[in-house]
């Protein structure tokens, strides 16, 4: 037995049993990484949804330091059947942040797992463990004077890669589709094995970090989004730095205008003439980006109202759009992608072009520069204080690159935001086939009241969007099952066999992107 009772337990995990566990968890770690009391465990119980913490609260976090523990740890769970959560940096903000998606769960954070383990100049590529935040990246090129950008989410500085690219995140530059970039995993399964996928199980092999595919059953995304394995090594490509950079933006004043606007960039995304992954920003996100507060404009409750978003508009300069978007390359092959990319905006016939000259060092066009030229900072983080009160759901449906999509799109969020009196603050990240269209649904989370509107509009988007056809490429923890059964039965059962097949234990991350097999076998058994 052990020496005290734990508030929160694993589900259908006893006192006793978990004591037990614990007690061997601290003997394979030592006692300092095996944290179970309140106020060790805040930092992982902030989930920032429109639930309770409680409902997402730990009962204990695990800080491993090297494979063999986290080796030692699943054996560990599974001789106790203990359900635990991995994190890599743990900055997952608007989809859960550190916390796990069941409550209950045990953390494992792999933060002080951070060793840059390989940056190759010559074939572009970093070899990183889970803990390494892009932030120790950029001064490790920096300080090494290498010719190499790298490309990141916007909490850049303080999250990493291989948590990043586990969520399948994005960010701005040539390279922002982090998936395709990843190359090359090393996973511990949750019998213990150590699985490397790739050409990572060869002996000697020294092409791990360059060619993805291996031979046979290429697995890499498997483990993404997923609770399969525990990955404890990642590699990546990173594009070289170019000799030219040049950022520009275009300001759309109307809202109608993402059309024509979606509608101008596919060609050029398509052939590569804008080869970044282009951000097209509405009002509201710029105005959170650049530091406004909603308050400095209105003080009543509810969405904000369309002559309040005019007379930002007209403070400002901002547009109802906002396209920022790069070209890289020598001198002589961004003067050319320049010419055909300003010649289609001027055919066009609307739109205001900001170069970096005229800009200089204003918000938001420096921050976004940054990110498209992978430097990192925390600029958007400004986003949190336009509402207030610490809620922050991304509601992040695919729509096809398309003017006509994504103006639907827009509209229908739109309408379902202000019909809970919440704000339509998005952008659309833009692809040459598809855009992720990303919204965050801001609130006020001491407001109970606004709390339950929050949670409320969260579902109405799904239910309304699902009815159109269109799906979210991620959604945080409190709304995974419910996206899951979006996705259709026989996607489940092909994961729950596989879970079955790796995880018979249900150790890792149970109801990970809706991926529980006691969940769905007790659907199953009541269904049938
Ligand atoms: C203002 C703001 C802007 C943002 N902009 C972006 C953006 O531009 N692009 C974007 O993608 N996101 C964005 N985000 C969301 C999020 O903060 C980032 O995606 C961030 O990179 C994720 O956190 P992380 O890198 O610390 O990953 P983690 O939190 O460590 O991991 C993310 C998830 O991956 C899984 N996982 C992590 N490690 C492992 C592992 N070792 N093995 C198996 N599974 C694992 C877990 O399910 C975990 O919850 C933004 C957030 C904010 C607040």
């Amino acid at each position: 037995m052990s020496e005290r009772e734990f508030d929160v337990l694993p589900r259908g995990v006893s006192q006793e049993q978990f004591g037990q566990a614990i007690g061997k968890f601290r003997a394979l770690l030592g006692a300092d990484n095996v944290l179970v009391e309140d106020q060790q465990l805040v930092p992982y119980g902030k989930v920032m949804m429109s639930v309770a913490n409680d409902e997402h609260a730990p009962s204990a976090a695990l800080i491993a330091t090297t494979v063999e523990q986290v080796q030692g740890i699943v054996r560990i769970c599974n001789e106790h059947r203990i359900p635990i959560w991995t994190i890599s940096t743990g900055r997952n903000f608007g989809y859960g942040s550190a916390a796990p998606v069941q409550r209950g769960q045990v953390i494992l954070d792999l933060k002080k797992m951070n060793r840059i383990l390989k940056i190759d100049p010559d074939l572009c590529y970093a070899l990183v463990e889970p803990g390494v935040t892009y932030g120790q990246l950029y001064d490790y090129i920096q300080e090494h004077d290498l010719p190499l950008m790298l490309s990141f989410s916007a909490p850049s500085a303080i999250a990493g890669p291989l948590g990043n690219t586990m969520d399948r995140g994005v960010g701005y530059t040539p390279y922002g589709e982090h998936f395709m970039m990843q190359c090359g995993m090393e996973v511990v399964m949750a019998d213990g094995q150590v699985y490397r996928t790739g050409m990572g199980g060869v002996p000697g092999s020294n092409t791990w970090q360059i060619f993805k595919w291996g031979y046979g059953p290429t697995l890499d995304g498997m483990f993404t989004q997923a609770n399969y394995g525990i990955t404890t090594k990642m590699g990546f490509w990173l594009m070289p730095k170019p000799p030219v950079f040049k950022p520009f933006e275009v300001i759309f004043e109307n809202e109608e205008d993402i059309v024509e606007i979606v509608d101008l960039l596919r060609p050029l995304r398509m052939s590569g003439t804008i080869p970044n992954s282009v951000v097209i920003a509405n009002i509201l996100w710029e105005a959170g980006s650049a530091h406004l507060t909603r308050a400095q404009y209105i003080q009543e409750p509810g969405h904000t109202p369309d002559n309040v978003l005019k007379q930002i508009l007209d403070d400002t300069g901002m547009g109802a759009w906002n396209l920022y978007a790069a070209l890289y390359g020598t001198q002589e092959q961004v003067d050319a992608d320049w010419k055909l990319v300003s010649g289609a905006f001027a055919r066009l016939g609307k739109g205001r072009i900001v170069t970096q000259e005229e800009a200089g060092n204003t918000q938001p066009f420096k921050y976004r520069a940054e990110l498209m030229s992978g430097v990192p900072n925390l600029q958007e983080f400004g986003l949190y204080n336009w509402r207030g009160g610490g809620g922050s759901m991304w509601f992040a449906p695919v729509s096809e690159a398309r003017g006509s999509e994504c103006r639907k799109q827009a509209a229908l969020a739109k309408r379902i935001l202000h019909k809970h009196g919440l704000d339509y603050v998005a952008e659309f990240i833009v692809a040459p086939r598809d855009m992720h269209h990303v919204i965050d649904v801001l609130y006020d989370r001491s407001s109970g009241e606004e709390t339950a509107r929050a949670d409320a509009c969260f579902n109405e988007l799904l239910d309304e969007f699902e009815k159109e056809g269109y799906a979210v490429y991620r959604v945080n923890t409190r709304f995974q099952e419910r996206v899951a059964r979006s996705y259709g039965p026989v996607k489940r059962d092909v994961e729950h066999a596989i879970k079955r097949a790796l995880d018979p234990n249900n150790i890792l991350a149970p109801g990970r992107s809706g991926i529980d097999l006691e969940t769905y076998d007790a659907d199953r058994r009541e269904n049938s």
